[in-house]
């Protein structure tokens, strides 16, 4: 088997040392007899399991005392309901920077639940740029302001987060958590799906600083209650038992390679190869995104027309490559260049980018 260079946007690339590891362990996890889903989620072994991916991620982000760290299901998407449901406060309005589609399909859940309103929006500018802060209204009286950090559609990403606000940030990470260092005392709450940075689908993370717990309100449903988890280490019901190992496997990895600090400079390598290639074709390749807003994780770019961009992408298929194609809400190429990407198979890449303008 040639294992495919990979670059889709989401699920996304494992590393290839986690799939193995966690082949070598299929049949039987240690000694228990059993594959790890066949294990009560009440056994040690699991509970081993379920600490350990908690306190590894604790320890690769830095994450103070004063926040918790939960295991949830029903994507990122559910975030967008369970974020206004449990963080909005009587009288205040919550606040959305709208830098593209998942920021907007944020922004439409939590008008159903109460006063929403735009902070600021790079809409008009289809998405090419993040807000300056300067752009973004004196916000005193909100319930929090939201932010989505990367753009995994527009390939955009926030280099400068907002810091010393009067109101929590809230951040959607989905796309670029543990790419890079965090200081996660400037979030109230951070939440990502597992399946672009952090290992398979099923599983979403969300860091929240312990004092916000105490806005969630007992009407609340007792699934839709960040509270329900937290008082139970991520166990009140079944959890998603595979993609928490998983993402356990994953973070041992990260941790192997140095931590997130490590992965935050290959990550940057394997971005300005694909930068360089699109900036020195000569036009050929044209960059979505303004470069003071470029995004480390996914490489949005277009060529001249439709019918090249097809032939580009048909001779990649050939060759191996396989994600390319951008988002069908945008058209043009995307390469999502997560963690686990290679950089070989990054630089692989370039090489077809340049060889084919050439051509
Ligand atoms: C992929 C993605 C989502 C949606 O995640 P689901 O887990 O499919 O709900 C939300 N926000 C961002 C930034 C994403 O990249």
């Amino acid at each position: 088997m040639k294992r495919a260079l990979n670059f889709n946007a989401g699920p996304a690339a494992l590393p290839e040392a986690v799939l193995k590891r966690a082949e070598k362990e299929w049949l039987e996890y240690g000694d228990t007899g059993m594959a790890v889903m066949e294990m009560s989620h009440r056994s040690k072994e699991y509970e081993y399991i379920n600490n350990t991916a908690q306190q590894m991620f604790r320890k690769l982000l830095s994450i103070p005392e004063d926040y918790e760290v939960l295991f949830l299901q029903g994507g990122a998407s559910l975030q967008f309901t369970m974020v206004p449901m449990n963080l909005m406060e009587e009288g205040k309005t919550a606040y959305y920077v709208l830098t593209g589609s998942w920021s907007e399909k944020a922004l439409k859940e939590a008008k159903k639940l109460g006063k929403a309103e735009i902070a600021a929006s790079g809409k008009e500018n289809q998405y090419k740029t993040i807000p300056s802060l300067s752009n973004i209204k004196p916000l005193t009286e909100g319930s929090y302001l939201h932010i989505t950090t990367n753009n995994t559609i527009y390939g955009t990403q926030w280099h400068d987060i907002p810091a010393g606000l009067d109101l929590p940030l809230v951040a959607d990470m989905s796309s670029d958590i543990m790419s890079r260092p965090l200081e996660i005392s400037n979030y109230g709450l951070i939440y990502a799906g597992a399946q672009k940075n952090l290992g398979p689908s099923g599983v979403t993370v969300v860091v929240i600083k312990k004092d916000l717990l105490a806005r969630s309100k007992d009407s609340l449903p007792t699934m839709l209650d960040y509270r329900t988890q937290a008082g139970s280490a991520s166990l009140y019901n079944t959890p998603p038992t595979l993609a928490v190992y998983l993402l356990k496997l994953v973070l041992e990895w990260a941790e192997s390679l140095g931590g997130v600090k490590s992965l935050e400079k290959i990550n940057q390598e394997k971005a300005g190869i694909l930068y360089s290639a699109i900036d020195e074709s000569d036009g050929f390749y044209h960059g979505h995104a303004d470069h003071g807003s470029r995004s480390m994780m996914n490489v949005t770019f277009t060529l001249d027309t439709e019918e090249t961009t097809k032939v580009f992408l048909e001779e990649a298929k050939a060759r191996g490559f396989t994600g390319l194609a951008g988002h069908r809400s945008v058209g043009g190429c995307r390469a999502s260049i997560y963690n686990a990407v290679p950089l070989e198979h990054v630089e692989q890449l370039a090489q077809f980018m340049k060889e084919f303008s050439k051509r």
